[in-house]
């Protein structure tokens, strides 16, 4: 879709910016076949069928005790009912623990468990084994909305969320690594607020499932189409290595002018 209506994007990734502008039903329908792909994948895998009208949540990553993976089930009751008023809502897990980080591995026992627990008719959770780029890929393009709940400030990054971006999928994430500069409230997603607990910041994620991400979701595919054109135009333009190759160049590797004027201003001071 991407290379129909902005070819020049390959060679240069500042192109993006014209997202902007896409045609709204070429680019739903995009995202609604990368969807498709994505529940096939998950029913391969897992035999689970998933609703490809369902909203559809994405949380993968390296699972490291600070990413919280299970601050989403804090609340299971609350988020059963933000499922009911969602007419539904599907959440995909996926991601591996270092072999030796057994606090790690433990979580994702935990998730797992919880999913089962959890799952309903009308909520259901899915963890899938073996995250690897092509699983990473598929995700990041074919959910509605992809989460990260790290504890501030040990996120470093975050770069799932910039891949989502690029596919025009928003984030509702803590502002913490990318995301404090990602994140423009209501235009490319949403921020978790900041708590003085675990159990403040997941009812924060709750609150901002249930009056932004739902209602815009259910009631407004105009204004949903238009947060994934943002999405791709602010972020995608941005967030990419073409970019942080040439600002590493410019203002690190080879700051040549920068040089020049410090020289040129030290002279002129000592004379
Ligand atoms: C993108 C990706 C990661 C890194 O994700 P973060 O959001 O930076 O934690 C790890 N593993 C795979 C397979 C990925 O595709």
């Amino acid at each position: 879709m991407l290379d129909t209506n902005i070819p020049a994007w390959r060679r240069d990734n500042l192109y993006l910016r014209s997202a902007i502008d896409l045609p709204e039903r070429e680019m739903s329908a995009a995202h609604a076949r990368a969807k498709e792909s994505l529940l096939a994948e998950i029913g391969s895998r897992s035999g689970l069928v998933l609703d490809p009208k369902v909203l559809t949540l994405g949380f993968a990553r390296r699972v490291a005790t600070y990413k919280r993976a299970t601050l989403m089930f804090t609340d299971p009751a609350r988020l059963v009912e933000i499922a009911e008023k969602a007419g539904g809502l599907q959440i995909v897990y996926a991601g591996k623990a270092h072999p030796q980080d057994e606090p790690g591995k433990a979580l994702i026992q935990k998730v797992v468990e919880d999913a089962a627990r959890i799952s309903n008719n009308l909520l259901k959770v899915v963890y899938l084994e073996n995250y690897a780029w092509d699983l990473g890929a598929l995700l990041t393009a074919g959910v509605d909305v992809w989460i990260n709940t790290p504890k501030r400030p040990y996120e470093a990054s975050g770069t799932s969320g910039m891949k989502a971006a690029l596919n025009g999928v928003p984030s509702l994430s803590i502002l913490d690594g990318w995301w404090i500069e990602g994140c423009i409230e209501g235009v490319t997603g949403w921020a978790i607020e900041d708590g003085a607990n675990d159990e403040e910041e997941a009812a924060s994620l709750y609150k901002k499932l249930e009056t932004a991400v739902v209602p815009l979701y259910l009631d407004a595919p105009e204004k949903w189409a238009r947060l994934m054109r943002n999405t791709i135009a602010f972020n995608g333009s941005y967030f990419n290595t073409n970019r942080m190759v040439k600002q590493y160049t410019r203002n690190a590797y080879y700051p040549i002018k920068l040089l020049e004027k410090t020289k040129v201003e030290e002279e002129a001071f000592v004379g």
